[in-house]
């Protein structure tokens, strides 16, 4: 699409805050966001590839979220509910329709959630006085597989007209195969409560990712952009260099994903994550694709890794992909009491990335390669993977 193009077909340009499409093509992006990466990691990474960048890059993200509001409608003399993002650094939500990186099917669901709500008169949640119901919507689809979940958040356990609701919602969009009412209570930025009701279907959705069939519930971490993510992987299987016989950690794991897609080359996978519903997630997606030399721990992976080193475990590859927050020098030296040969480094966050290799760096392992993948096109967010290998302490 060219630039004009953009700034006609999406309204919200410089509006909504969620992107810059349209502020230049999407090579110059690239291409910045690669000098971005240099820059954070120049000084301990000398090779550092060209961002491997989306083929179309709209419409990719395959979780779209909306917060409920009200609009009154002068011309109208009424309030009308509305759904859409926060403008850039305010609480004013902006009603974002056919958003041009969201899918445009999980767009039109939360066109009709709206719509639905205003039509039952649900009482919308008030920020500021901690009163109302409906708070957020929040739509995922398997891209692969074509699954399709809405998770609607409450701030109750109760839901009136639950029934009415849910069999309206499905009527508009038969696509639709589960629906989930997420009960959060609390006064809190966090979009998700604790809880969580099915109130249709299985309560989660399936993806396919390089042939392995993955189930992601309601409250677990997914990359946003399956086909990148795809791109991803196979890098990192790349960078692994695997012969069969590794011990290999999935540090920060997920639902599982990458070490499942290392388990047909490795010796052993043990994955480590603290979310429990992304652990329960990962050891039924393990048992689905038939994966018997994976195990999982609820833990936290500094702990986890520090307890396998007390007993003498060892580990052969490391893979890490932790949140924007980076790890922190007691993981860096947790990963280095297991002496693995190489780390395979995750981010998405080339500053946190930065200072991390600082301190692997210190522990002996040099970044020797880094491969940039455009995961979130029209955004300031960069994914890169970085390969590191123990070259031996330097002596102070
Ligand atoms: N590798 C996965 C998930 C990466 S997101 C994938 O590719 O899909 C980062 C994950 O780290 C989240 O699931 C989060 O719950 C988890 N996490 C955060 N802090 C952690 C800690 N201290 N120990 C273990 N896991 C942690």
């Amino acid at each position: 699409m060219e630039k004009k193009e953009i700034i006609e077909r999406c309204p919200y340009v410089k509006k909504c805050g969620a992107c810059h499409i349209g502020e230049m093509s999407y090579e110059d992006e690239l291409a910045q966001k690669k000098k971005w990466v240099a820059d954070c990691i120049g000084k301990y990474c000398q090779k550092i590839n060209d961002v491997s960048g989306m083929y179309y890059p709209y419409h990719y993200r395959n979780k779209v979220h909306a917060v409920f509001g009200r609009r009154s409608d002068k011309e109208k003399g009424k309030d009308e509910v509305i759904a859409g993002t926060y403008a850039a650094g305010t609480h004013t939500i902006i009603p974002v329709r056919d958003c041009l990186i969201e899918d445009a099917q999980s767009s039109a669901i939360i066109q009709t959630v709206t719509e639905l709500v205003q039509s039952f008169r649900l009482w919308v949640y008030n920020e500021d006085t901690g009163r109302g119901l409906m708070r957020h919507v929040l739509v995922r689809k398997g891209t692969s597989t074509k699954q399709i979940m809405v998770v609607l958040v409450i701030a109750s356990p109760e839901f009136p007209h639950k029934n009415h609701f849910v069999e309206s919602l499905r009527q508009c969009h038969p696509e639709i195969t589960t629906i989930v009412q997420n009960i959060n209570e609390k006064q809190t930025t966090m979009v998700l409560g604790e809880r969580n009701k099915i109130l249709y279907g299985q309560g989660y959705i399936e993806d396919v990712l390089l042939g392995l069939r993955f189930r992601i519930s309601p409250g677990s971490f997914y990359q946003v952009n399956s086909g990148q993510t795809q791109v991803l992987y196979k890098k990192v299987i790349q960078a692994a260099n695997l012969t069969g016989t590794e011990t290999v950690i999935d540090a920060y794991c997920g639902i599982g994903t990458i070490g499942m897609c290392l388990h047909a080359k490795a010796g052993r996978v043990i994955g480590i994550e603290l979310n429990e519903q992304a652990v329960k997630d990962a050891r039924a997606n393990a048992r689905r694709n038939g994966l018997d030399r994976m195990h999982f721990a609820a833990a936290d992976a500094t702990e986890y890794m520090t307890r396998m080193s007390q007993n003498g475990e060892r580990a052969d590859v490391v893979v890490m992909d932790p949140p924007r927050s980076g790890s922190t020098e007691a993981f860096v030296k947790a990963v280095s009491s297991l002496h693995p040969r190489s780390v395979i480094y995750v981010s998405c966050n080339p500053e946190t990335l930065g200072r991390d290799l600082g301190w692997f760096a210190r522990e002996g392992y040099r970044a020797e390669e880094a491969w940039p993948v455009d995961m979130f096109g029209f955004t300031d967010n960069v994914e890169a993977i970085v390969k590191m290998q123990y070259c031996g302490k330097e002596k102070n």
